[in-house]
């Protein structure tokens, strides 16, 4: 447990983040330990790099909605402080505090309180005889440097720890995990270190991330960008939802990607639609389609989707017309209808819409044709550049 969140075994994977205020500043930490807890962080990590920093956490700590860790750097006896302040769980770098007695003082420590430790070893700041001397920081170096840690812990008999073996590298911090995966049986906390700013940083964690959780390995995760923190929760909390590991909390907005058919802007209804439903608590998923031609089909298992024809939109639930709007009036539209989905169900939509689905669908159905009828069956024009193609080859 760190604090109330289960971590480990068969306990959901969490989402963790960490604050950028300065801990001391327990007023603006808290605040933002409120924001990052409302875009997705079961737990969030502050540092605790000074006795200022530790007196911060006494006051966080009691009004915080999520565990804390306290996030320790060279001086042992910050984690001491931390564990007074009545943090939940401490991070140690095996690479920066080496002394095995001040190592296993914190963990009797730990040990009497109940507070569990992770093991954070980062493939930068490794314990520097742990380096290959041709290959540098590698898989095998990572986990030596956890279990080396691990084995000061367990000879003061404490093991309520949890592991990460971070590196800026995917492949790497990937093949530590799945090494260190195969040596214990300790919870991980996944992440890739420095992955840098979004969206190339959002693709490495992501890569890195997703890639172990696949294979059943992982028990919390963060990704480390350098942005506004919050991103890193929505990023953490949206990827979980995605691989079905967590409940949808906040609409699934799916969208086409647009092409000759679209009658539409579909970036634009899209974005907007992002916008409009922002972080509403309605965990359905939302479609948001270019045209009436193949938008409805593509996207029948949505719970409800609009697709664009002829300067209107075509609302559809399941697949089902239900009703057509103004163009102008499509993302309200979705909203409105999506909030009484979310509180009445799918089937007290389609009985709502009872008296306008003959309607709607036929006028779907005469949108559907003109659009035919103007763009033919090959809207994007891709036949006529596979005969020029054949063409030129022939002639080759
Ligand atoms: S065919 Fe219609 S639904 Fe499919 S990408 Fe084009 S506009 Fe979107």
């Amino acid at each position: 447990m760190v604090g109330k969140v289960a971590v480990g075994g068969d306990a959901p994977v969490t989402v963790q983040s960490m604050t950028v205020t300065k801990t001391a500043d327990h007023e603006a930490t808290l605040q933002q330990i409120y924001a990052l807890a409302a875009a997705g962080a079961d737990i969030v990590r502050c540092t605790c790099n000074r006795a200022e920093a530790a007196e911060g956490l006494a006051r966080i700590v009691p009004r915080s909605p999520v565990p804390i860790v306290a996030d320790i750097h060279n001086n042992y006896r910050m984690a001491l402080a931390a564990l007074e302040a009545g943090v939940h769980c401490l991070r140690l770098n095996p690479g920066n505090i080496r002394k095995p007695e001040q190592i296993k003082e914190v963990a009797r420590e730990c040990k009497d309180r109940n507070v569990p430790i992770r093991i954070g070893v980062n493939g930068g700041s490794l314990d520097p005889d742990l380096y290959h001397p041709e290959f540098g920081v590698t898989p095998e170096a990572m986990v030596a440097s956890a279990m080396r840690e691990l084995a000061y812990f367990e000879d003061v008999d404490f093991d309520l720890v949890k592991i990460s073996v971070k590196a800026s590298s995917v492949p790497l911090m990937i093949e530590a995990y799945r090494q260190l995966a195969d040596t214990c049986d300790h919870p991980l906390h996944l992440g890739v270190t420095e992955a840098g700013p979004p969206p190339p940083g959002i693709v490495k964690s992501t890569a890195g991330i997703a890639a172990l959780l696949a294979e059943g390995i992982g028990d919390t995760i963060r990704y480390s960008l350098t942005t506004d923190p919050v991103v890193e929760a929505k990023c953490g909390r949206q990827l979980l939802e995605a691989m079905g590991l967590r409940e949808r909390r906040n609409v699934d907005l799916i969208a086409c990607p647009s092409c000759g058919r679209a009658e539409v802007d579909v970036f634009k209804v899209a974005s907007d639609a992002m916008e409009a439903f922002g972080e509403r608590e309605i965990p359905l998923q939302v479609a948001v389609m270019g045209c009436v031609v193949n938008g409805p089909g593509e996207a029948r298992d949505a719970d409800l989707g609009i697709a664009a024809g002829n300067r209107r939109g075509h609302l559809f639930v399941k697949g089902e017309n239900i009703a057509v709007v103004a163009e102008d009036e499509m993302v309200d539209a979705l909203v409105e209808w999506a909030e009484f989905i979310c509180e009445h169900g799918s089937e007290a939509a389609l009985q709502r819409a009872e008296q306008t689905r003959n309607e709607a669908r036929q006028a779907a159905e005469e949108d559907r044709r003109r659009n035919l009828d103007e763009l033919g069956d090959d809207a994007n024009q891709s036949e006529i550049l596979v005969e020029e193609i054949r063409r030129h080859s022939s002639v080759s």
